[in-house]
């Protein structure tokens, strides 16, 4: 099997919780094992634009070490102020400023430069997500014809909000670098099809791949997924040691990164439309929810704390009474180990982003759930994760309180056979798309594109060569 090298911007290091990306990852290469890369800041500023090796895992990890100025340029900057909202649909909040651009594009060459000589003839290469999408156009630069693949984590952009994105024609040359394109969805895939259509004037070939302007671009979904028999595993274990809730109280759980396309403020303004419209309290529902802090640096993410921490004021304000509190809301992270014995004792697990690439928090609440009393999910149609859930959870709009509010007032209703039923789908169908189904189709799949380039271009220089005889 060839060696697996990974670039990702986040690496797993410290005990630090992790996102979703890092958490996928981490699951394939402690499996695989491989080469692991990654960015940071250089916080002592001391050994500034060098690879630095990282021991202790059972893969090899290297991250690439920059100074400040260009570190918050590239990272806090023009992928997280510029790509981060356009990607998300949020062209509003896209906060431009100049050297993002080039800090952006040099931080990729860097990379390509500082890791190239760790490459080896037979790896396979894979880079993730916005922050180093030029990643393999610089390593083809360098040479490296290795195959090389691309997974995207967040939704794609659509046209309308690609427009928004000054030198946008850059993004056709990056991604026809690599040998394949992973999406999490079928709805990330159309995404990019209009792009290419409207944006670079491509059409579909017979063989799937997008032409435009002359380049090709490989694109298809691989739903990213979870270990789910261990997180059920852990679940379980986890359920004696996490604090007990009281039984009166129902539970609803939400966990996200305090981030705006997560959705919080509407999600809260949901729940206090159930608590209004409620006709008599014998369920008494408390919300728990987890919103781990993230990317504080951003202005973007400074409003949505205040705004959160205001309508958990106003909504206790109204509906707390002694020994009850509407809304237990924790700006902390929180160890993924617990959250499995949180999300096994929540009859309601609340997932309601405004978009979303995929969400794992979905999976793992139904990974978590116990098959013979399970939870019911509710799910946001605009998560990822709805293209595969919706066979189980009750789907709702993110954007309508009303929608959010019934879903709760039907989810505490639902029989337990419905129940059962409901989780059994969601389950079967996490189990089929699990984490290492995720890795192994996504890499079989690459192999085969960058063996039919390279009989392509093995073609065309034997036909060179045969025309120049
Ligand atoms: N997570 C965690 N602790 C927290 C919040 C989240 O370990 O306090 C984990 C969560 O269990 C999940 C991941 O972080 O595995 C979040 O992934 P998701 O796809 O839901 O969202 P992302 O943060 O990647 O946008």
């Amino acid at each position: 099997m060839s060696r697996l090298v990974v670039y990702s911007n986040r690496l797993p290091l410290g005990s630090s919780p992790s996102g979703g990306l890092v958490v996928a990852l981490g699951k394939a290469m402690d499996r695989r094992g491989g080469v692991w890369i990654g960015a940071k800041l250089d916080e002592d500023e001391t050994t500034g634009q060098t690879l630095k090796s990282y021991e202790g895992a059972s893969f090899d990890r290297y991250a690439l070490h920059l100074p400040a100025e260009e570190y918050n340029n590239y990272y806090l900057g023009y992928a997280n102020s510029v790509l981060w909202p356009l990607f998300h649909g949020r062209a509003d909040l896209l906060d431009v400023a100049d050297g993002q651009l080039a800090a952006y594009t040099s931080v990729n060459r860097k990379m390509a430069e500082a890791s190239v000589d760790l490459l080896e003839d037979d790896d396979v290469i894979w880079i993730h997500d916005y922050h180093f999408i030029p990643l393999a156009a610089e390593l083809r630069k360098l040479g490296v014809t290795n195959p090389i693949g691309f997974f995207l984590h967040t939704p794609f952009p659509s046209s309308s909000n690609l427009h928004a994105l000054s030198h946008k024609e850059m993004l056709l040359d990056w991604l026809a670098a690599y040998d394949l394109v992973g999406l999490q969805t079928q709805r990330d895939v159309s995404a990019m099809l209009e792009v290419c259509r409207t944006i670079f004037g491509g059409q579909v070939l017979s063989d799937g791949r997008i032409r435009s302007q002359g380049q090709d671009i490989w694109a298809a979904s691989f739903p990213i997924g979870i270990d789910v028999e261990k997180f059920r595993q852990t679940a379980e274990s986890q359920e004696v040691t996490s604090p007990q809730i009281d039984p009166r109280q129902k539970l609803l759980i939400g966990v996200d990164r305090l981030d705006y396309s997560k959705g919080l403020p509407h999600k809260f303004r949901g729940f206090q439309r159930f608590l209004e419209d409620q006709a008599d309290d014998s369920d008494r529902l408390t919300l728990l929810q987890i919103a781990s802090p993230t990317r504080e640096d951003v202005e973007a993410y400074q409003e949505i704390r205040h705004e959160l921490e205001q309508i958990t004021g106003e909504v206790n304000g109204e509906f707390a009474e002694l020994g009850y509190i509407p809304i237990q809301y924790i700006h902390r992270a929180v160890p993924r180990d617990y959250l499995a014995g949180l999300y096994r004792q929540a009859a309601i697990g609340l997932v309601t982003p405004l978009i979303d690439g995929m969400n794992l928090v979905a999976k793992e609440y139904v990974a978590a759930q116990d098959p013979e009393d399970p939870g019911v999910l509710i799910l946001s149609e605009s998560a990822g994760a709805a293209e595969q859930l919706k066979c189980g959870a009750l789907i709702i709009n993110p954007y309508d309180p009303t929608s959010i509010a019934e879903a709760i007032r039907t989810a505490v209703s639902i029989s337990l056979e419905e129940r059962i039923e409901r989780h059994q789908a969601m389950w079967t169908e996490i189990l089929k798309r699990n984490v290492y189904w995720w890795t192994e189709t996504f890499l079989d799949r690459l192999n085969r594109n960058a063996a039919s380039r390279l009989s392509r271009d093995r073609s065309l220089a034997d036909l060179e060569t045969a025309l120049r005889r």
